[in-house]
């Protein structure tokens, strides 16, 4: 049997080790946190559960790329999914003029949602949003196809900004702004993000998106069953701490806990930046180290997570995206509220989020949890009041409804995925330098492979599909795919 070691156990290496076990490989996962899962892991707070990094996402449609990828391995039956309100599923507010748009799913149906409100932009609606849909095309990996021998072209609209694509289409500000409304909040900045991802993310989004009910854990839990029951491990509490490196190979990774485990291929999931503070100082060339640290990572995020009482604020089966041009922050909020078990006509939690640049809690960044100290808590809850007052202009008495309230700020994030300065989704990727943020799944320590967000895409879908990449490394080009296509023969 072959053998090889994960080091991380979030969607990426959990992932990449189900491929690789259905593959005949006796998968370790070691996973530095208590509960494995990364972006997946839900916690406790009072005995009540939140998410901490998984709260929409696309492609569990019939036919959708992940819907088939979790059937392939078979996990899709243990986790329970919620489709959002096809006719609401992404709301969009205007803060500065109140106006709120409640985005339908489905190609046609959101052209002529749109068309309706902005009739003199009805033709470049539907060119824009075809558009997008021509872009996510020249991406095989996202519908799944084989990678084709050569590598692959791409028109100039895949590689450009969002603001270039959407200015060659759409004249209308207010109509700009609201095809942007994932951008932001996606870390993304729309002069300098390349079009294919804004395509990408808004072509799942328009397809349909999902929520986990209950708790994001249980796809990390099923992942897990099917490395164990193919023999293998997967480790909590197991954080590595050095990655020997001899003729260009690992020859073991060794953990806090002293423990040593080898095997004959590596995969990373953890950061690029983690990956270098413990892998042998050899193993990578300057240039290569000097590369990685010059990286910007996409922005960081406040969270608030609220607890409602009993019967007190309706459940909303959509998210919501506020967004505002004042100064004032937070000038983009998204909010959902997770669905439980049975769910009823009220909500139980809320989770809200606001982009947050790192730089605002730079003055704690040598505390740990729960040690930072009483003004680093004065800030956070003069940062939770600015985002319940902006609930407020919303939902008048907001506050009044709520059971109890606590958030978490970059510096959470950060030490709990290990994250470099609390960043969401890795590497900020730039149109005009593609290249800079740019991964190979492959490296050249011979036995070592990277998966994870930073390599592609972020979320659900960029990774898991990453995934593939990784381990088809190395089972041979094309290999997973083709037996996801065979096994799930009657979708498109
Ligand atoms: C606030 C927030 C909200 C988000 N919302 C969404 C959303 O709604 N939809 C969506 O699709 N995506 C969302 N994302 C993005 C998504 O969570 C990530 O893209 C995804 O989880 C990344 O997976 P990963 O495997 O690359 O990394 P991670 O999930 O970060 O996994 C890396 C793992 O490695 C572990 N690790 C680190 N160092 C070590 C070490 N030395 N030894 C062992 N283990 C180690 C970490 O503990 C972690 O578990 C969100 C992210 C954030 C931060």
């Amino acid at each position: 049997m072959k053998t090889c070691v994960v080091i991380g156990g979030g969607i990426g290496g959990l992932v990449t080790g189900a491929l690789l076990a259905k593959e005949g490989y006796k998968v370790t996962v070691l996973e530095k946190n208590a509960i494995i899962g990364g972006g997946l892991q839900t916690f406790k707070r009072n005995g009540v559960r939140f998410p901490t990094g998984m709260h929409i996402f696309g492609g569990f449609q019939e036919g959708g790329n992940l819907r088939k990828i979790f059937a392939y391995l078979g996990v899709l039956d243990k986790v329970t999914l919620q489709p959002m309100d096809a006719n609401a599923s992404d709301v969009v507010t205007m803060m500065s003029t109140g106006e709120t748009y409640s985005l339908p799913q489905g190609k046609e149906r959101l052209i002529t949602y749109l068309s309706e409100r902005f009739p003199a932009e009805k033709e470049h609606i539907r060119a824009y949003i075809d558009r997008l849909f021509e872009l996510s095309e020249e991406e095989d990996l996202f519908y799944l196809r084989e990678a084709p021998a050569e590598h692959p072209s791409h028109s100039d609209d895949f590689l450009g900004s969002v603001d270039e694509l959407r200015d060659q289409y759409i004249t209308d500000p207010k109509l700009k702004a609201l095809l942007g409304y994932l951008i932001p909040l996606f870390g993304g900045d729309p002069q300098t993000t390349p079009a294919y991802i804004h395509a990408l993310l808004s072509t799942l989004h328009i397809n349909g998106t999902f929520q986990f009910v209950d708790e994001s854990q249980q796809l990390a839990e099923a992942l897990a069953d099917v490395m164990e029951d193919a023999g293998g491990q997967v480790i909590a509490n197991e954080e590595v701490v050095k990655i020997k490196v001899e003729n260009h190979a690992i020859t073991k990774v060794v953990t806090k806990k002293g423990n040593v485990y080898q095997a004959d291929s590596y995969i990373s999931d953890v950061h690029p930046d983690v990956l270098l503070r413990i892998i042998d100082p050899q193993a990578f060339t300057t240039a290569f180290k000097t590369r990685i640290q010059s990286v910007p990572e996409t922005m960081s995020s406040f969270k608030v997570f609220v607890k409602f009482k009993e019967q007190a604020f309706l459940y909303q089966n959509h998210s919501h995206f506020c967004l505002s041009e004042d100064d004032v922050w937070p000038q983009q909020l998204m909010f959902v509220t997770p669905p439980v078990a049975r769910q009823g006509d009220f909500a139980e939690t809320m989770v809200l989020i606001a982009p947050m640049d790192f730089s605002e809690v730079k003055a704690w960044e040598d505390t740990r949890t729960g040690h930072r100290g009483e003004a680093y808590e004065r800030w956070k809850q003069a940062k939770t009041d600015l985002v319940l007052d902006r609930m407020e202009r919303l939902y008048p008495d907001f506050r009044n409804h709520i059971d109890f309230v606590f958030a978490s700020s970059p510096l959470t994030i950060r030490d709990y995925y290990g994250n470099k300065e609390g960043s969401n989704y890795g590497f900020q990727k730039d149109s005009r330098n593609l290249m800079l943020s740019q991964m190979s799944v492959a490296t050249k320590v011979k036995n070592l492979y990277l998966t994870g967000q930073n390599v592609n895409i972020h979320g659900l879908c960029g990774v898991t599909l990453t995934a593939i990449e990784t381990a088809e490394a190395l089972v041979g080009q094309n290999a997973i795919i083709r037996k996801i296509n065979k096994f799930c023969p009657n979708h498109p």
